[in-house]
């Protein structure tokens, strides 16, 4: 025990408090606004819908406030509880070399986490979700699924944590760089397979047939110079009834891919305008951006972790006995996002603020109504909440609020700014 096990815990009960407060807010905010549908979705909201989003949000909030404090606990246990060094010992005791005993510690304590996990992701798909409708996952899908990523990880983990470890072992003072080096192209490697090798794994994905929709959705992207291996219909419905719409990969291996739960709901004008949106966040450079300054982070993060792992305190400031090339890694990698957490709001902003660029651009591709009636239907298909706490949603969300959003993109129709405009 020592300074750093005193600010641990101050970050980490600090950042918890902030997290408990935060779902309290949002929790009352929701019920105090739970009897009337905002005015701006009043004709496409029911108030049953309404009401049936709020009782699904404080749900989950619930239930993450009881996951928040479990992990809470196992974190404390595994650091200053000791269990990490206690896992450590087991291990040293066969006497392999650091490298094997590092991979030994990683591979099991990866186990015990996700074996951790198992609970809390069985009652969230096969309760909350069922309960609300949106499970489609059976017990046999979740089973395979669970044993398909496992073995995806250990196949791409083990040779990946052999790699870093031995770099970090024989690579000298500068290790870091050439760590740093192999991260970045593993990750971009990861990023360019994901479409075509490992999501194929856990979903199907059929091209977008013939016909008017792919036509306009063709021309949307010629206009725009997106270079992609084509459009895809995944089979989200086998999992869940949430419905979404992304693009993924990387430079010639890019896919756009729409749930099939959204195709059913969506007409062909508000695709193209949800795809607009798609396609804004790459014409704005969003992806290059979240890459270059991912690469930036990690290259600082890295290096400061060369000089951290010289430090005893790092190691007996969290509750290790024996100092480690992978224990400093691994010690690292627990301890660095409680003290990161305050930089939470930063990032939501800065996600927030490319949000309001992809709509902009797809605003000018596409009628703003378009966008706003897809988002309508988005947000009632995932019982989205229509009213989020402000601070919370300042905090924590990746995109702005559902009536920030709206009214961003009503201030952008000229002529009428109400909702009948939208109306076909
Ligand atoms: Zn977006």
């Amino acid at each position: 025990m020592n300074e750093l096990t005193l600010f641990f815990l101050i970050f980490l009960f600090l950042g918890t408090s902030v997290q408990f407060w935060l779902s309290w807010r949002h929790k009352s905010y929701i019920i105090k606004h739970k009897n009337a549908v905002p005015d701006a979705f009043a004709e496409k909201i029911s108030l049953e819908n309404h009401q049936n989003a709020a009782i699904y949000t404080t749900t989950k909030l619930n239930f993450g406030q009881i996951l928040l404090f479990i992990e809470v606990v196992i974190l404390l246990l595994w650091t200053i509880g000791g269990l990490l060094n206690e896992l450590d010992q087991i291990w040293r005791a066969l006497e392999w070399s650091e490298l094997w005993t590092g991979v030994a510690v990683f591979l099991s304590f990866g186990l015990i986490s996700s074996l951790l996990d198992l609970p809390s992701s069985l009652y969230s798909t096969f309760h909350i979700e069922s309960k609300f409708g949106f499970n489609n996952t059976s017990l046999r899908l979740f089973i395979v699924d669970l044993f398909k990523s496992l073995l995806l990880s250990l196949i791409i983990g083990i040779p990946f944590i052999i790699l870093i470890l031995w770099l970090m072992a024989y690579m000298g003072d500068f290790w870091w760089i050439s760590v740093w080096a192999v991260w970045m192209g593993f990750s971009l490697l990861m990023l360019w397979l994901y479409p075509t090798v490992i999501a194929p794994l856990f979903n199907k994905f059929k091209p977008l047939e013939d016909g008017e929709l792919k036509q306009k959705i063709e021309h949307l992207l010629e206009k725009n110079g997106f270079a992609s291996k084509g459009i895809f219909i995944m089979d989200g419905s086998k999992r869940s009834g949430h419905g979404n719409a992304y693009f993924t990969g990387l430079g010639n291996n890019k896919r756009i891919v729409f749930f099939d739960t959204l195709l059913e709901t969506l007409n062909a004008d508000e695709v193209i305008a949800v795809l607009a949106h798609e396609v804004g966040h790459f014409k704005r450079k969003h992806i290059t951006k979240r890459i270059i300054s991912m690469s930036i982070l990690t290259l600082l993060s890295l290096a400061f972790l060369g000089w951290l792992m010289k430090q005893d305190w790092f190691y007996t400031g969290l509750g290790i006995e024996t100092a480690s090339t992978y224990m400093a890694l691994l010690l690292f990698s627990l301890a660095l996002p409680i003290f990161t957490f305050f930089l939470q709001p930063v990032v939501a902003w800065i996600s927030r603020k490319h949000e309001f660029e992809a709509d902009d651009f797809a605003a000018e591709q596409a009628h703003p109504s378009h966008l706003i009636q897809a988002l309508v239907k988005l947000y009632k298909d995932n019982a989205n909440t229509l009213t989020p706490d402000p601070l919370y949603s300042a905090f924590y969300d990746s995109h702005p609020p559902a009536p920030v959003r709206v009214n961003h993109l009503l201030a952008k129709i000229d002529s009428a700014p109400s909702f009948d405009a939208a109306k076909k």
